[in-house]
């Protein structure tokens, strides 16, 4: 049995809005007794460095289909880049779209590409020379641009990692995916538009309002009727890593335990923007953020995604309005029934709390 305000000091139990997407809410439920969740058995990594069947290994290039690109271009490459060979979108088959009441269907036209990130079989990002991520968030970079360049119907092109198999990697070998598809996916879309209007209303970016808030917020909220302090917001308590260019965030409505963005400081729509030079300082975050949630996990399992604005959108007020990020989303715990069924996410540590750990580690 449990009365109201008998939580310890420090426990949360609050449903918090996403600001970007309202519709989205996560559960922040803390308490041990109040966990609706199962963790994540933490597998073990796959340390080798060289494995004589990977397909994805130096010397075994003739088992993926033939390299799109590889960098550099010799035997000894350290970044290659194939076609998947299970696309879940494929070739360039035209099919009519197939309308029929409520049934209504696009064509599952695009393109589906592996990334071999880095030649060595199971290095972790956080174990990646910095030189080596930046070349690799080029790799992202040049060929989202070639893509857009070579079909006028793809209308998005979305990088992701998935890592670890609770994180749903396939084959061990350290890489990325890119899909081409000719729809904007939802949760891009829904960001979109919801930051416009919040430009619409406001004129300003919501996403770098949040990050001025993360910087230089300071409130403490009192209770009306007792006068004790309800909540304390302190500066930079939701900033995990922060760079020259770029700055990695704990999201105040976390929908993953150990969740963490990274965007650019300075308003920035487009990743196909970001200049050469700013990679590595990319890098470093993205290095040091992989490195802090390493160590406070354990070997973590995730999956990262690069959200960017539309490519048909970047010229227009989407420009103003939208602000490019990586979402890293650590896999700690599975998805229940009560998740599924309400698409309410629930988290089961404080993102203030969860900030601080990480911010905690030393580097
Ligand atoms: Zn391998
Ligand atoms: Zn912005
Ligand atoms: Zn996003």
């Amino acid at each position: 049995m449990s009365e109201p305000n008998t939580n310890e000091p420090g426990e949360v139990r609050e449903i918090r809005i996403n600001p970007v997407v309202p519709s989205e809410s996560v559960l922040v439920a803390t308490a041990r007794s109040m966990r609706p969740k199962k963790a994540e058995e933490l597998a073990p990594r796959d340390t080798r460095k060289h494995v004589e069947t990977c397909p994805f290994c130096r010397g075994n290039e003739h088992k993926t289909p033939p390299a799109i690109l590889a960098w550099p271009e010799k035997a000894d490459w350290r970044i290659r880049m194939v076609e998947n060979l299970y696309p879940v979108l494929g070739d360039d088959r035209e099919q009519v779209n197939f309308n029929f009441g409520l049934q209504q269907t696009i064509d599952g036209y695009g393109r589906h590409e592996v990334i071999i990130d880095h030649y060595e079989h199971g290095i972790a990002v956080h174990e990646m020379a910095e030189p080596h991520l930046a070349a690799l968030f080029g790799v992202y970079q040049t060929r989202m641009r070639q893509l857009f360049e070579s079909d006028a119907r793809l209308k998005y092109v979305l990088v992701f990692k998935n890592f670890g198999p609770a994180a749903g990697a396939s084959i061990p070998h350290t890489h990325s995916q890119v899909i081409a598809m000719p729809v904007v996916p939802e949760n891009v879309d829904a960001e979109v538009r919801n930051s416009a209007a919040h430009y619409a209303k406001h004129h300003h970016c919501i996403f770098c309002a949040l990050i001025d808030e993360a910087l230089t917020f300071e409130a403490t909220i009192y209770d009306r009727n007792s006068g004790a302090v309800r909540r304390k917001i302190n500066v930079g308590q939701y900033v995990v890593e922060r760079g020259e260019k770029f700055i990695a965030i704990k999201p105040f409505a976390s929908r993953y335990e150990w969740e963490v963005h990274i965007l650019p400081l300075a308003h920035q729509a487009d990743f196909l923007d970001v200049r050469g030079e700013d990679m590595a300082d990319l890098a470093r975050v993205m290095k040091r953020t992989m490195a802090r949630l390493d160590a406070v996990i354990g070997g973590a399992q995730y999956n990262f995604f690069l959200h960017s604005v539309p490519h048909d959108a970047r010229q227009g007020a989407h420009a103003a309005s939208y602000h490019w990020h990586l979402e890293i989303c650590p896999r700690t715990s599975i998805p229940t029934g009560f998740e599924l069924g309400s698409g309410l996410f629930v988290n089961t540590i404080n993102p203030e709390q969860a900030a601080e750990r990480l911010r905690a580690v030393d580097l």
